[in-house]
């Protein structure tokens, strides 16, 4: 038995929530989960949810997989940590280094290990750099992001972001950290085709570069696709010019594949959704399936092999870099993942069959724009069907349209007036119908209230 009500109190009382108007939620309380199965969630007072969004994009294997716990236990009793400086290291963190480089594109070959996805986006801030410097280019030190891009919460993930409320908070961004605009056709393609739009929202990279001058750009970083900002899924012909802007310029691509990594899209990576090969690539999140926290940074052999044979001591790492717990779990997750065929289902079965219900909830009065990549997507709510505008309030009506879909027993998280989708890849068609039956009734709803 939860006394939920005493539990909110001291939530409130002593409990600061990330990305949260705290004073705002202690009014309202908060929602005290307690299980997850398979898709679903259930909170203390006994309601089931299907969740929409994985947790925070992460849980890719749906919830209560006993084999991740197992497999943390084992590696508890055996040896539950030790670090890999001083000359030491454990053999899954080698194992997966060994996966890692198996897995993703081309010579990325080269893993460190970090505790989340913002410190895999310092590591390569630093390591980066470093690279450029130890080749006696030390001004080749700029990185180039994006505008509401989103790579994490420490100052160099929220700095190499974009995200203007992090920005308003002072501090940021640190120095030599430039941005862009991102590609986002609904709001900024105006009468171009999409394919049309992504070459000219490319080409701001390259004017960026000239303004800088290219001798000053390290890197650039992006999410293959956009995800806290809204689910921004960029023209086909949009990384692709990137990718040749970068090679150019010698501009090292990094992909943040947080979000993208380990299946969303339906390719194992959003770099290969999107046909480009990054000389750097960063992971979290479906990692593990969100069931305990790593972070990675993947280095190509060109970076890496600076790193290993001019830079000299790494100057960098993480007490927890290739924690044993950590790396265990997410050698039994990518495990399943791929015996069980998750990611190939996920693409050939049931991305086609939620595209094609995604596309119906597109024609609902409320929805401007239904747009999906495999398994994540987001339908942008206008207050006039047809036409490419927000509302004049942005994010009112995304809030009230969550909230409902919460009380119909479905999580979709809202970014201003984004519904955004990112389920679990076990999803079977069932919850594929279940996703259309609850979110419609919920834009129904939303709709009578305006
Ligand atoms: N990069 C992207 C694209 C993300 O979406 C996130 C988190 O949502 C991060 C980086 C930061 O990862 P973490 O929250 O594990 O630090």
């Amino acid at each position: 038995h939860i006394d939920i009500t005493r539990l909110q109190h001291l939530d409130a009382e002593h409990h600061l929530h990330p990305f949260n108007d705290n004073a705002a939620l202690a009014k309202k309380g908060t929602r005290i989960l307690v299980k997850g199965e398979g898709a679903y969630v259930w909170d203390a007072e006994g309601h089931k949810l299907l969740d929409a969004f994985a947790g925070l994009w992460c849980v890719n294997l749906g919830y209560g997989r006993r084999e991740l716990g197992e497999a943390a236990s084992r590696q508890m009793t055996q040896l539950a940590y030790y670090n890999s400086f001083f000359q030491c290291t454990v053999e899954p963190t080698i194992q997966l280094a060994v996966k890692l480089a198996e897995l993703t594109p081309a010579d990325l070959n080269h893993a460190f290990f970090t505790n989340s996805g913002s410190e895999a986006n310092d590591t390569i801030l630093r390591l980066v750099r470093h690279f450029w410097a130890v080749q006696d280019q030390p001004q080749k030190n700029i990185f180039i992001g994006r505008r509401n891009g989103y790579h994490g919460t420490t100052m160099a993930g929220a700095s190499l972001g974009g995200m203007a409320g992090m920005h308003k908070q002072g501090g940021l961004p640190i120095p030599d950290i430039h941005h862009i605009d991102p590609p986002f056709w609904f709001a900024d393609g105006g009468d171009l085709s999409p394919d049309e739009y992504g070459i000219v929202a490319a080409r701001r990279l390259e004017q960026k570069i000239l303004e800088l001058g290219p001798d000053r750009v390290a890197a650039f970083i992006g999410e293959p696709i956009m995800g806290a900002i809204g689910v921004y899924i960029p023209p086909m012909t949009y990384w692709k010019e990137i990718e040749r802007i970068c090679r150019q310029y010698d501009v090292l691509l990094v992909a943040d594949e947080v979000i993208c990594g380990f299946g969303r899209t339906g390719e194992w990576f959003g770099s290969q959704y999107f046909g480009i090969t990054p000389d750097v690539m960063t992971l979290a999140k479906g990692i593990t399936s969100g069931y305990i926290p790593l972070g990675a940074a993947m280095f190509n052999d060109r970076v890496a092999g600076v790193l290993k044979h001019q830079g000299g001591e790494l100057a960098h790492g993480c007490t927890y870099s290739g924690h044993p717990v950590c790396t265990a779990v997410a050698l039994e997750n990518i495990r399943i993942l791929q015996e069980e065929g998750i990611v190939d289902r996920a693409r050939t079965e049931i991305a086609p069959y939620l595209a094609e219900r995604w596309a119906e909830l597109g024609e609902h009065r409320l929805v401007g724009e239904a747009r999906i990549a495999g398994m994540v997507g987001a339908l942008e709510l206008v207050p006039r069907k047809g036409e490419r505008r927000f509302f004049d309030e942005r994010g009112h009506v995304g809030v009230l349209c969550r909230d409902t879909a919460l009380k119909n027993g479905l999580i979709l998280r809202a970014t201003y007036d984004s519904m955004l989708l990112s389920p679990p890849l076990i999803w079977t068609r069932e919850q594929v119908d279940e996703l259309f039956e609850k979110a419609w009734k919920s834009l129904d709803e939303t709709a009578a209230t305006l």
